[in-house]
């Protein structure tokens, strides 16, 4: 029996199939490659390139594979995007969400394991965020989440179908050996975009917004090891199989860290200068984000084990270090 993951192609969909490769397991990545990248494919998986939006495609790959669960990766995730192109997310994250568990329940698949996000709990009454805090999305990003969210709950009280959703904070860092990593186009997470300017590919970063009511004026965010992250989709999958209850947890690291502590942390493991200009906030960003992870680590066993910022962003240094253009062009020593 495999493991279907649905966006195994993308920078964390890739580091699941490496993980769950790893312990053994027989893969099967289905990705359209609009995002992801071929090369981050693990070279032993099964790969299905396709739509998820596309239900004969995908009763295809029902067909001739015996899956034994879903991970499932497949969205578009960035946030600014979300907000010019709210119609594209919701027809890929939720209808294709919504044609997925169509073909599950018609093949009796039970079990899938989700990937959410803390954009579904929008700006946050309290930190740290627990599970039981209401959910408030601040971009269509954050809705098209919840909204999968409710897909799956109201498919799993109607049908035998079970699933883990896990609402991740600011994922960083890459698989220890550096043959995969992060690598969107174009870039708009902070942590890839420190690194390019330690390389010397942007002329400095610009901080959006220095006068949030955080010690140091910029905002505070939980940056969790993708290692880490994907351990705790490998429990949750065996929790699920093992007959747990439908369920969600967040995951992150339960620190904060400032937009200026993870550039002086980046300053300190690369050695370069790292150049900062300081610009206008950016639309949609709380100012802090800071996730409780107690619940998945109580229910699930989830024992996060590269909580330091250095290892993050040293992790993610050997990746761009080693593969400067990202996919497609490997520098080698
Ligand atoms: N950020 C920044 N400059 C950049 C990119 C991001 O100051 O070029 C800030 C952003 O405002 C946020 C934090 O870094 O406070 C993390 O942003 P990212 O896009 O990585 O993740 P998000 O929190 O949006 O999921």
């Amino acid at each position: 029996m495999s493991i279907l993951v649905l966006g195994g192609a993308g920078y964390i969909g890739s580091h699941a199939v490496y993980q769950l490769m790893d312990q053994g397991k027989d893969v099967v990545v289905v990705d359209n490659l609009e995002t992801g990248h071929r090369e981050s494919i693990h070279p032993e998986a099964v790969f299905y390139q396709g739509d998820i939006r596309n239900k004969e495609f995908l009763r295809t790959v029902f067909e001739k594979e015996s899956i034994a669960a879903v991970i499932h990766f497949a969205a578009n995730s960035l946030v600014g995007e979300s907000m010019d192109k709210p119609l594209q997310y919701f027809d890929n994250n939720v209808y294709g969400t919504q044609v997925l568990l169509q073909v599950m329940v018609e093949h009796h698949v039970k079990c899938i394991v989700f990937s959410s996000s803390a954009a579904t709990y929008g700006e946050p009454e309290s930190v740290p965020i627990t599970e039981n805090l209401p959910t408030n999305p601040t971009s269509a990003y954050g809705e098209t989440k919840l909204t999968m969210e409710k897909l799956m709950k109201w498919t799993a009280q109607a049908h035998d179908v079970r699933f883990v959703s896990l609402r991740y904070f600011n994922v960083a860092g890459a698989r220890e050996t550096a043959e995969i990593g992060e690598d969107h186009r174009p870039e708009s997470h902070l942590v890839p975009i420190i690194l390019q300017t330690a390389l010397g590919q942007r002329p400095h970063i610009t901080i959006f917004g220095e006068d949030y009511d955080t010690p140091d004026g910029t905002c505070i965010r939980d940056y969790v090891h993708v290692e880490d992250l994907i351990s705790a989709h490998i429990l949750a999958l065996d929790y699920l199989l093992e007959n747990g209850k439908s369920d969600i947890f967040n995951l992150g690291s339960s620190q904060g860290f400032s937009v200026k502590e993870m550039i002086a942390a980046a300053r300190t493991v690369t050695g370069k200068e790292i150049p900062v200009t300081i610009g206008d906030r950016r639309a949609g960003d709380p100012s802090i984000l800071i996730a409780s992870s107690e619940k998945a680590k109580q229910v699930l066993g989830w024992k996060p084990e590269r909580t330091s910022i250095d290892q993050i962003i040293q992790d993610a240094w050997r990746w761009h270090v080693a593969h400067p253009s990202g996919y497609g062009k490997v520098v080698k020593k």
